[in-house]
């Protein structure tokens, strides 16, 4: 079709539906030549949009499916819609990606990826195999505003939130660059950033991995970490109780607890546990509490003690995790006999208790080693 013919018969309802999609609030996302870029699009919107384009609901679906379930970038592969509509999409709009910048492989079987998101701005996420599951880790920011006293992420400072489209985008082209049929079966946002600060962002690539014209991932399958926002765990009992939560604790103990995560100072434990308790209650699961175990800071039988106090009352699962390396602290992992230690006086006084083992150490894609920078792994 000659382009001549495109333009008199497709520029004017794009234009049209740039006016009405201004007015009803599509986000066009970083598309600086004004396109809509549909990796920002949840399903309803999509078909919103494909209706303003002049057509059926069911073409909505179909172009929803290819770029989230496919991973088709380019309208012309998508070969059951009509010729007239891709070449109007190729007007109208347009569906971005991630950069792929590098790959690190662990020793064991771990898998990190960094990610551009514009030059000089970088993510990663990490994917990590473990007997049937292979999770992928995902970032929701670009760096953190949190500041973390043991997070390289934290320690790097804060860039910016990520876009539905690109927190997306860490689950698709990671699946797209497995092999054949190889599923991702578990998703957890505890890459770079706090989810709870991007909240909107975070709910909105939830929903495309919970589609089953997207990943069709269940939501049980997808864990949200956060330090603890206790409005933000009552909002998501409240209107995603399908969902995991994970709460980095860290301590149980009120100012060792303020050392390692500055909004400790505003949220304080009892706050934290009322909101652990709202979660549990009201979407009847259990909720996760991470702990990182530090060398002489939190690692004692009397931090053991206080963690057993805290989670009386929670139905919960406790992970230990130890610390690793990270430049620019002064934070040391705990001894083999100091974690084991404190392991055993939870086994018998804690509900479900898993030292897990720290993944990906080699590659800094351990937890809390994530700085999204470039360089290479010791
Ligand atoms: S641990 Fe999480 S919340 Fe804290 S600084 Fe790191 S990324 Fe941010």
């Amino acid at each position: 079709m000659p382009l001549s013919y495109v333009s008199r018969f497709a520029i004017r309802p794009f234009r049209m539906s740039l006016a009405i999609l201004s007015l009803i609030g599509y986000p066009f996302s970083m598309a600086k030549d004004n396109r809509v870029n549909l990796k920002e699009l949840t399903l309803n919107e999509t078909i919103k949009l494909v209706k303003e384009l002049g057509k059926e609901q069911y073409t909505g679906k179909q172009l929803y499916k290819w770029i989230f379930k496919h991973g088709v970038h380019d309208f012309s592969a998508m070969t059951d819609l009509s010729k007239d509509f891709r070449e109007l999409l190729e007007v109208a709009a347009v569906v971005k990606k991630l950069t792929l910048v590098q790959t690190f492989k662990s020793s064991d079987g771990t898998r990190k990826t960094v990610w551009e998101l514009e030059p000089g701005n970088y993510i990663e996420s990490v994917l990590i195999p473990d007997d049937d599951r292979l999770t992928l880790c995902i970032s929701s920011q670009a760096g953190c505003p949190v500041g973390c006293q043991f997070c390289a992420t934290g320690l790097g400072g804060f860039r910016r939130n990520l876009t539905a489209g690109e927190i997306y985008d860490q689950y698709l082209l990671t699946k797209l660059s497995l092999p054949d049929n190889t599923p991702i079966t578990n998703i957890v946002f505890m890459g770079m950033g706090e989810p709870f600060l991007n909240y909107n962002n975070v709910i909105k690539a939830v929903q495309i991995l919970n589609d089953t014209l997207g990943a069709g991932l269940a939501a049980h399958r997808i864990t949200i970490s956060t330090v603890g926002y206790v409005e933000s765990i009552k909002r998501l009992a409240d209107d995603h109780p399908h969902l995991g939560l994970a709460i980095s604790l860290h301590s149980a103990v009120e100012s060792t607890r303020k050392l390692l995560i500055p909004i400790a100072k505003k949220y304080s434990l009892a706050s934290l546990k009322e909101a652990a308790k709202y979660f549990t209650e009201k979407t009847g699961e259990r909720v996760t509490f991470e702990y990182l175990l530090i060398k002489d800071i939190n690692d004692s039988i009397d931090d053991a003690r206080a963690l057993v106090e805290f989670i009386k009352g929670i139905p919960c699962k406790l992970n230990l995790i130890a610390f690793n390396k990270v430049g620019g602290t002064a934070f040391e992992p705990p001894s083999e006999k100091q974690l084991l230690a404190f392991r055993d006086y939870l086994y018998p006084r804690a509900p479900v208790v898993t030292l897990r083992k720290s993944m990906g150490a080699d590659i800094g894609a351990a937890c809390g080693q994530l700085a999204g920078r470039l360089k290479k792994p010791r």
